[in-house]
């Protein structure tokens, strides 16, 4: 991973610029990101050991979108690694889903009835401190050919299997020429209806959705969804709804999941900006998780109560097909907890 030279990308350069670029260098410094965002490197509440646990990155199309000159930017504070991450609270663990029961096949968690999820690719464009998957083994899930091999046939060989879900990390980390072999190769699976891709990369780097994916995406007879991850409305800008645009012409559906974050979206108006911004762009609003309990993010909790009764106000001020679905995942459950409200 490449420090960042800002003077080498501006800002009018940076829509042109080519994802994997943007991917390879991102910031990873805390001085540079605070130059950039017009603030000294003291006026960040940057931990250096909570990043060298997981390390501090952001591509620089999100950091555009941060306020200059804010500290308390609710997307600089879903990046910056955070001294309360060290502290240790009952309950938040490192593998709090408890994934590694489900985990029979390398790359492959079959947990969820009629759909499988595929480890494509351990990366991710962006380092979100709340991620429940932030202490993942991945290295012990990467799909080489062979296990690819494995899988297609795992898959194969169960025709309950309905649906496969890209996850990671970051699917589209992985570059269009393997993601068309592979999708072309589920396609060839009779039983196979759906194909689900969960991913951040049209948010955080929009170019990532690029032509050849986009015809990749329409020429699989696989009804295609992408799941796109956003916490916030500043997280949609022009870019990104363009990057939405180009994905609904290839006949793919498009929803927002979001994750419930205290001090960055836990208000009924940041709420209801959030979905409101996210259907504008082209996104459907789909769930809203309350926190995984993973060891570091313990500052981002709401308690499923606050959860559920902000959710309740929420749906005074939304149509219905605007508010998303309050959930969280219970270990060992095949499917998502609604939390009523
Ligand atoms: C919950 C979840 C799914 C599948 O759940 P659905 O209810 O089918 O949407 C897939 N991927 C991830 C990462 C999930 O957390
Ligand atoms: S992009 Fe998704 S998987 Fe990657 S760190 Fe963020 S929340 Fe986790």
């Amino acid at each position: 991973m490449k420090a960042i030279n800002t003077a080498n990308i501006s800002a009018a350069q940076q829509p042109q610029t080519s994802w994997q670029y943007l991917l390879s260098h991102c910031f990873t410094d805390p001085v540079s990101l605070a130059k950039f965002l017009q603030l000294e490197p003291e006026q960040l509440n940057f931990s250096a050991q909570a990043s060298g646990e997981f390390s501090l990155k952001v591509p620089l199309p999100y950091a555009m979108r941060m306020q200059k000159g804010d500290s308390r930017d609710p997307l600089l504070l879903q990046v910056l690694p955070d001294p309360r991450e060290l502290e240790h609270f009952p309950g938040f663990v490192t593998d709090p889903l408890a994934e590694a029961d489900a985990n029979h096949l390398s790359g492959l968690i079959h947990k969820y009835k009629n759909r499988v999820l595929l480890m494509l690719s351990g990366a991710c464009a962006i380092n979100c401190r709340y991620c429940f998957r932030r202490h993942f083994p991945y290295d012990d899930n990467k799909i080489g050919s062979q296990q690819w091999q494995k899988i297609l046939r795992y898959i194969e060989n169960d025709s309950s299997i309905e649906e496969v879900i890209f996850s990671g990390g970051d699917p589209l980390a992985t570059s269009d020429q393997r993601l068309d072999k592979l999708i072309t190769q589920l396609g060839q699976i009779k039983h196979l209806q759906r194909l689900r891709i969960h991913s951040r990369l049209p948010v955080v780097i929009p170019q990532r959705i690029t032509d050849q994916l986009c015809q990749t995406l329409q020429k699989t007879h696989l009804q295609t969804l992408l799941v796109i991850h956003a916490n916030h409305a500043n997280e949609f800008d022009l870019q990104v709804t363009e990057a939405l645009d180009k994905l609904k012409a290839a006949n793919v559906t498009v929803l927002n999941q979001a994750v419930l974050l205290k001090g960055i979206n836990d208000t009924v108006a940041s709420q209801k900006k959030l979905h409101t911004a996210s259907f504008a762009a082209g996104a459907l609003p789909y769930y809203l998780f309350v926190l995984d309990p993973v060891q570091g993010a313990a500052h981002f909790d709401i308690s499923d109560s606050q959860a559920q009764q902000l959710v309740a106000e929420l749906q005074r001020e939304l149509p219905g097909y605007l508010l998303p679905r309050l959930a969280r995942e219970i270990p060992g459950k095949p499917h998502k907890t609604l939390l009523a409200i």
